[in-house]
């Protein structure tokens, strides 16, 4: 078993990105970043913290915008008009969950599909799955890096995706089978789950259930992808991949924390500095 250092990977994109900052800021374009946060939600608050942090170390333009829980849906979206006509702000990213008074397709609508970071917005969404991506959500965009990194060719193979979100789940099996995987999504209705995962060669995971997948999911020699975040009993940070025992039957496979979680950001950050490149050529 060899570990998929996503940390290490993070750091070393973070470097590129940097000098690429560098290069941009010579030109007199500084990459802007506002992430808004509307309400008191505690994880969204951590990730919206890491989110400025790294904006701030990479030497963007970046600000966090908090807004009461009880914001009404209208002053959102007149405040995302005002961040899309703005040309200092090259991504705009709105934290989800949103209150539930508030229309999360509205607000994804909302957002100028060119500064729409995230790569939620529909035309993204379509974009991506057109095979003609522009905006790609973080998460799988990190995973595919991942894959880039520790050379791994899904040409002709079998991936699983456990997990069918918006977020994860569909993009991640959208981008493989652009990689020419064979791909199939499982979800919590799918029969025979451990049948279909054990038949992986890649095996990605996304569902948010403490070490669901057991060593007798997974084919010996299988490249295991873990996005799961969740607490285990003792409150310990862990993924929806049983670690200790996967990680005898896997070839490769991500670590929680330090695997795909810090690669998420980076390819925020990514985006935001291709979004700053886009609007400069304009
Ligand atoms: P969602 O809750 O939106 O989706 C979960 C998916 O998992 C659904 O499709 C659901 O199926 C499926 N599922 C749930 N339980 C099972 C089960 N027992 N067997 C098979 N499928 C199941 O989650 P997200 O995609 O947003 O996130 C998934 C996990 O990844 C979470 O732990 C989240 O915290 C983490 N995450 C981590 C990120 C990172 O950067 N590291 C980024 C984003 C998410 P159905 O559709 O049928 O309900």
């Amino acid at each position: 078993m060899k570990l998929i250092d996503g940390k290490a990977l993070a750091e070393t994109l973070q470097l590129h990105l940097k000098d690429e900052v560098e290069a941009l800021v010579k030109k007199g374009i500084v990459p802007g970043l506002v992430v808004i946060l509307v309400g008191e939600n505690p994880a969204s608050q951590v990730y919206v913290r890491n989110k400025e942090k790294t904006a701030l170390k990479l030497g963007f333009h970046s600000k966090v915008v908090r807004l009461p829980a009880d914001t009404s849906e209208a002053d959102l979206l007149t405040l995302i008009e005002e961040y899309n006509q703005d040309e200092a702000w090259h991504g705009i990213l709105v934290q989800l969950p949103l209150p539930k008074h508030i229309s999360e397709e509205k607000v994804l609508l909302a957002i100028d599909p060119n500064k729409d970071v995230d790569g939620f917005h529909p035309m993204n969404m379509g974009r991506l799955w057109a095979g003609n991506p522009v905006m790609i959500p973080s998460t799988p965009a990190g995973i595919m890096e991942m894959f880039k990194a520790y050379q791994v060719d899904l040409s002709g193979q079998r991936a699983v995706v456990v997990g069918r979100s918006n977020i994860v789940g569909k993009p991640m099996a959208q981008l493989m089978m652009m990689g020419n995987a064979t791909v199939t999504i499982a979800h919590s209705r799918t029969k025979n789950l451990s049948a279909l995962t054990k038949s992986a060669d890649i095996l990605v995971v996304a569902i948010g259930v403490a070490k669901f997948i057991t060593a007798d999911m997974v084919k010996k020699g299988a490249v295991v992808i873990d996005v799961g975040m969740n607490r285990d009993e003792s409150l310990k940070l862990c993924g929806d991949v049983d670690f200790d025992e996967v990680k005898d039957v896997a070839r490769l496979i991500t670590p929680v924390p330090g695997g795909v979680g810090p690669m998420t950001i980076t390819m925020l950050m990514e985006q935001t500095v291709r979004a700053a490149q886009l609007a400069s050529q304009k």
